[in-house]
Order: structure tokens, then sequence, then C-alpha cells
């Protein structure tokens, strides 16, 4: 029989789904890697450079309150909209988050184009997203091992000298009994630091537990199936607890566990496929149970949709009513887009968003950099792309990415250092940034090129160019 029909043996597979996690946080030198936190001080202010982020200080300071809310885990299934010009930092900050949070939190980044494919379903596509940004974080507590010797407490006076207080001795052979008498014991048990030919007693009345030291090892003749068995409860500290192993997965890697034969392995693959709805309802209402339990606690994390402009009415509709979940993480969007047209319909909205859902989002503005900030970022990608530049280069670049785009200044970084390296210079010069700039084109220039040759390419349209269609 599939797992999936199964809720008590809802895997989580832990160990393997961490490997996982951890294979996929390798990163190499990517657009944001010199991002290491939003850069904040205690009192969330931000500071003008720190941990990669340069200016944008409310920008900063509104995301740190976000990250607040989102640490506290009380408030699920707030929404938030970064807007502003392309290249100001919408998703680096996005990313500073996500560093900051740590990887105990889940964070999950998708771009809005990514939920259009033919394998599943957008909504499927939206809603694994959602449970990848869930967290699960459960306890598990390590198992008696061999030659333990456990002590409980039987509920009937069958001690020749009539005491209340029974002793019964197990050893680790005797598993099976233990499980049989009940998954409660074993909890109760197993939280204690409890070594072979150890003996405790549990005080009936006042449910204290004290040990008796390892010389009284001899097991006392109590018949455990015999009688009513009752098990009391270790009262939190009374003894040493044994080391409690904690993971955290995420709702999603909990799905695809129990919904396929081959278990995690789907994870490996990515090939998930579309999960029942009837899974889902089962793995929450077991996840629920462990909440009440004590045995685990949920973990709302961060789903990131960049480019949201290109998600579509449906989907807009889904995440309305996906937020109000108990479950729902803090979905952070980013767009840079102005007023343009919702996708699937012919309405025009700021941003490209239906009002229903612009009305419940906190809007996060970013605005375009100084030029001694775009020199400030440029300098700290060259230390992260390990590119030594004069200060004059610098300064040439820094021009460059205010006449053009921060974007294309960072891109010539390395194309730069490449042909410094090429005349095997020690540090890249301004030479080398005219060359590069000279060798590949900026938007502007690129255009200015098209609209001189447009004739002798392909279908080639008179007329302006609609820039900001969704
Ligand atoms: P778009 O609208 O085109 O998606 P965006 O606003 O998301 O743009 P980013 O991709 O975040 O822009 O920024 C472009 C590059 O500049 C990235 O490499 C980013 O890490 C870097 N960057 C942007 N702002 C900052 C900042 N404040 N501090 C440090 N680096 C930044």
């Amino acid at each position: 029989m599939a797992a999936a029909a199964q809720p008590a043996q809802l895997q989580t597979s832990a160990s393997a789904v961490q490997e996982v996690r951890e294979i996929t946080r390798i990163e190499r030198i990517g657009a944001h890697s010199h991002i290491r936190g939003l850069g904040l001080d205690d009192g969330l202010n931000a500071r003008q450079t720190s941990h990669g982020m340069v200016g944008q200080l409310h920008a900063r300071r509104s995301a740190g309150l976000i990250l607040e809310m989102i640490r506290e885990g009380k408030i699920a299934g707030r929404a938030v909209l970064i807007a502003g010009q392309p290249g100001t930092g919408k998703t680096a900050i996005a990313m500073g988050m996500a560093q900051a949070l740590g990887q105990d939190t889940p964070f999950t980044a998708i771009a809005g184009s990514e939920i259009y494919s033919l394998e599943m379903s957008k909504t499927e596509a939206l809603t694994q997203a959602f449970r990848k940004s869930i967290g699960v974080r459960i306890k598990e507590e390590t198992e008696i091992i061999e030659g333990e010797v456990v002590e409980v407490q039987i509920d009937r006076p069958a001690t020749a000298s009539g005491a209340k207080v029974g002793k019964l001795t197990l050893k680790t052979t005797e598993m099976e009994t233990i499980y049989d008498l009940g998954q409660k014991m074993i909890e109760s048990l197993t939280k204690e630091k409890v070594q072979a030919g150890d003996v405790v007693t549990i005080d009936k009345a006042s449910g204290r537990i004290s040990r008796l030291g390892r010389s009284f090892t001899r097991a006392r003749d109590y018949d455990a199936t015999g009688g009513q068995t009752k098990f009391v409860q270790c009262p939190e500290g009374e003894l040493q607890k044994r080391k409690e192993v904690v993971h955290t997965v995420t709702l999603h890697e909990i799905d695809v566990i129990n919904s396929r034969t081959q278990g995690f392995l789907a994870l490996f693959s990515g090939d998930t496929g579309e999960i029942k709805t009837e899974v889902r309802d089962q793995i929450n209402s077991k996840v629920a149970e462990w909440r009440e339990e004590g045995k685990a606690e949920i973990v709302p994390g961060v789903l990131f949709v960049d480019e949201v402009h290109m998600l579509d009415i449906e989907c807009f509709s889904f995440l309305n009513r996906a937020l109000e979940s108990d479950m729902a993480p803090v979905l952070i969007m980013a767009t840079n887009r102005g007023i343009t047209r919702i996708r699937g319909t012919n309405y025009q909205s700021p941003h490209g968003i239906p009002i229903d859902l612009l009305d419940r989002l906190l809007i996060i503005a970013t605005h375009p950099y100084k030029e001694s900030e775009v020199k400030q970022i440029l300098k700290i990608r060259c230390e992260e792309e390990d590119v030594e530049m004069s200060e004059d280069a610098l300064t040439v670049l820094t021009k460059i990415g205010m006449e053009t785009s921060l974007r294309y200044a960072i891109q010539l970084i390395t194309t730069a250092n490449l042909v410094c390296r090429k005349r095997k210079g020690l540090e890249v010069a301004v030479e080398d940034v005219k060359r590069v700039y000279s060798l590949f084109l900026d938007e502007r220039r690129s255009e200015e090129y098209l609209k001189e040759y447009q004739q002798e390419f392909m279908f080639n349209q008179i007329g302006p160019v609609a820039r900001d269609e969704g």
C-alpha cells in the first residue's frame, strides 16, 4: 500500500532531505553572491555599506521590519511587494533577507514565468512553491540503545510489601514490549539519560523521578502485561536530558516523500509531478497532530516571486486565497513594471497586479542609485570577483554605470579583467574598461544600432516598440 494512504506511516527522511538542501545551497559567484544580509544595526537601521549592501536605506529598513515579523513567526500570509526601476536592488534585498534568516528558515525564490510548464498546472506549481516555503521543525529523540535498563511504574500494589510504587526493569531486548505498552511511554523514557544498569524510580504521588544508581539492577518480578500499566511523564529538567535531534524539513519535502513510491529520490530528480490533494490533506492533519503533541513546530518561511507581473489573473486569484491559510508563508514579490496589463485580461493595473491583491500588500519602493553608491557596489563586486581595478578605471566604470545601467557595468568587470590578463596587466586599467565598453553594447547603443541597420534585420517593425508589455 502506498505510504500516502497511511498517515501513521508518514515519513520525513530528514537526513536525506538535509543532504539535498546542502547540495542546493552551494553557490558559484552569482549576481547576488556578494550579499550577506541586509546590513542593519540592532535598531534595524540600515548602515550605508554593510553585508555587501549599499544605500537603498529605506527599503532595507522596511525589509528588516518584515524580517522581524517573519522571525516572530506569528503572522501568516503577509504579502510584500518590492517595486522599483530595473537594477535598483529588489532581488538583492530579497536575497539579503534570505541570508539574514539563516538556513533553518525556508526561502524559495522563483521567477513568475517558472510556473508555466506542461508538467503541472499553474496552481500546482504555486502550491508547491508555497509548501517549499513552510518548514516543519521535527524533534526526534534518540532511541534506547542495547543494554540500557529503564524502569517504569505499574499501577497495582502487587509487591509483597504492598508498596504502591512499583518498579519494572526492561532491557532493550524487550523493546517490543515497551512498544506494545505505548508509544507515549517511549517518548517519556527516551527523554532521560538512562544508562545500562541504572534504575529509575518514579514516585507516583509526586511524579518525581529519582535515580537509585547502578547497584540496584535486579529486575523485580512485576508483570507488565498482567496489570494496568500507567506511565508517569517525567517532570522537565529532573534528569539530564538526552540530546534531542532537530530536523527542519519543508512541507513540500514531506509531500513528495509520501506521495511517490520512490520516496525522497523524487527530490533529487525534481520529477515530483502533481501531488494529490488527499495526500496534502493527510499531511496537514498529521502535522497538526505533531504540533499538538509538541513533536513539531511550523517554521513559516518566505516565498519570493520575482517578475511577478508574469503571473496571470488566475494565479493572482489563487494567491489571494492561499494567503488566507494559517500555513501560508510570507510572500515577497518584486516587479519593475509600471502601469501595465494584467496577464490574462485586457485590464491595466499598477505593476500588472489586480487591485484587490494590491490592496493587501505592504509595498516597499526602491530608488535609483547615486553615483557614489554605484561606485561602492562596483567596488564590492570587484572584490567578489577577485578583480584588481585601478581607482581611475573604477571611476570610468562608475560613469558608464550611471549612463547605462548598474547591471551593464557589473558585466564589464570580469570581461575587462580578461582583457587585462591577456595584456599581462596586474590590475584593470582605464584602457581595459574602454576596450570592453566598445566591444559590448549596452542597451541604448544596441537600440541605436538597430535603428540604424534595421532594414538589414529580419521581421523589423516600423514604429515605436512597446516596452512595457506583460
Ligand atoms: P530588475 O528589476 O531588473 O529585476 P532588480 O531591482 O531586481 O532589477 P538586482 O538584480 O537586485 O536589481 O540588482 C542588479 C545587480 O546589482 C545585482 O548584482 C545586485 O546584487 C546588485 N545590487 C543592486 N543593488 C544593490 C545594493 N544596494 N547593494 C549591493 N548590490 C546591489
